[in-house]
């Protein structure tokens, strides 16, 4: 079992959790896991727990599961991982984390008490205890160290049982300064003079957990919400932000990212960050509002800033259109940082990092690596730092564009105008010592 339990960690009652569906025979649930029942643990459960199931679970104490859960989380937190994994397989359970975007497993406890951790952590998170063949999603608060945490559960039946994802949300994440994402002064000027522009749209491209949502968190923290009326649309809210009027979207009941979209354009709205442009309508809409005097921030997943255009073409979108609406778009991906702690010029070149420099770069100097320490447990990188490309439309490009060029006729006219790309800039950040070549290849040519 991982570490102690700790002691700055409790649970808070999260009032906007409401309890979901109750068992119809509340009798035919306890099983195995009845004795992880939160009542009397160290660790009380969220409060909004339906009376009638509690009673129904026979509480007895059952302090090796309340303790490893409350450890475990406590232990993701402390370490940073963005994610807990707890999957069940034939004949031991797996615990993972995920740092850095790596996975790494961690000590796990024996497979038979999986129900009783999954039981624990769906009576925290409000969840239907009795339902095992159903996917589940609920919330949980938390207070690791005097620090709030929220955790998004996700619980999907699998061959051996339950396996649970808890994606740790902690607001330290969204609250850094534009200034330390990473972008070189450059690029951090250019993007913050696009995204303070009055009116037009921005976009951030990458892949899913690329670090596009913490640039826009950190694009609306440089924006003035006591003068402007900042409303965001996001599927799901994750973090609450100050003087942001957040909106959620409820695809099942019809308030999808485009009708959303279109009510916050009846509220007066100077900026608008809508979460992801997945379709035509909401393109459509956001591009609308663009073009009648307000900023709109979003994120598409496109590999890179010149397919973003391409994209919002392919969606169905007049290229007059977005050659008129769009200002800019970033791309970007995270590599993992090399660790401080046991920091190293490279003596022996490995053969990938060799042949790619030899295909994409005439730099010479020295390069460097992590060792591997305590610090970063043995892996050599510890924390994370972005790369980015931006392409800004210039009256050029906006001429070009309205004449729908091919993706490679764009990204050639775009370099031409003096657009650094995210291979540009992982290599200058490989040889400024902050990553390695190794790990800008295996992130940005898988
Ligand atoms: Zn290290």
């Amino acid at each position: 079992m991982p570490q102690a339990f700790d002691k700055g960690f409790r649970w808070v009652t999260d009032p906007s959790v409401q309890a979901k569906d109750k068992p119809d025979n509340p009798k035919e649930s306890p099983g195995p896991e009845s004795s992880s029942a939160p009542a009397k643990g160290p660790v009380q459960g969220s409060g909004a727990v339906n009376k009638d199931a509690v009673s129904a679970w026979r509480p007895t104490r059952n302090e090796p599961v309340i303790n490893f859960v409350d450890s475990l989380i406590a232990t993701a937190v402390n370490e940073g991982a963005s994610d807990i994994h707890i999957e069940p397989r034939e004949k031991e359970l797996h615990v993972r984390l995920r740092i850095d975007g790596v996975l790494f497993n961690k000590p796990a406890p024996p497979i038979k008490m999986h129900p009783a951790i999954i039981s624990r952590l769906k009576i925290l998170a409000n969840m239907d205890i009795s339902e095992r063949r159903l996917p589940q999603d609920g919330r949980i608060r938390a207070n690791v160290s005097g620090k709030q945490i929220d955790l998004r559960i996700s619980m999907l039946p699998i061959s051996h049982g339950e396996k649970c994802v808890i994606r740790v949300l902690d607001s330290r994440a969204i609250s850094v300064g534009l200034e330390q994402l990473g972008m070189d002064d450059d690029t951090l000027e250019t993007f913050r003079s696009q995204i303070l522009q009055p009116h037009g749209i921005v976009l951030v491209t990458g892949p899913t957990g690329s670090g596009k949502s913490t640039t826009l968190y950190s694009a609306l923290q440089v924006m003035d919400g006591a003068t402007l009326n900042i409303c965001t649309v996001e599927d799901p809210v994750e973090y609450d932000l100050a003087s942001v009027n957040q909106v959620q979207v409820h695809e099942s009941i019809g308030m999808t990212f485009a009708a959303a979209l279109r009510s916050l354009l009846r509220q007066d709205p100077d900026t608008i960050m809508v979460g992801e442009i997945r379709d035509a309508e909401t393109a459509r809409v956001a591009v609308q509002a663009a073009l009648t005097g307000h900023m709109v921030l979003s994120t598409l997943h496109t590999n890179d800033a010149p397919s973003s255009i391409t994209r919002l073409v392919d969606i169905g979108i007049e290229s007059y259109l977005i050659s008129a609406a769009v200002n800019g778009a970033l791309a970007q991906r995270l590599l993992r940082r090399i660790c401080e702690n046991c920091k190293e010029q490279l003596t022996v070149i490995p053969e990938s990092t060799a042949v790619y420099l030899e295909k994409h770069s005439d730099r010479t100097g020295p390069l460097y690596c992590g060792t591997g320490c305590e610090a970063c447990h043995n892996t050599g990188y510890k924390g994370r730092i972005g790369i980015y490309e931006l392409l800004v439309l210039n009256e050029e490009l906006r001429d070009i564009i309205t004449h729908n060029p091919s993706l490679g006729d764009l990204k050639a006219e775009a370099k031409k105008l003096g657009m650094k790309t995210l291979r540009d800039d992982g290599l200058q950040k490989a040889f400024e010592g902050l990553t390695t070549v190794e790990e800008l290849i295996r992130i940005t040519e898988s």
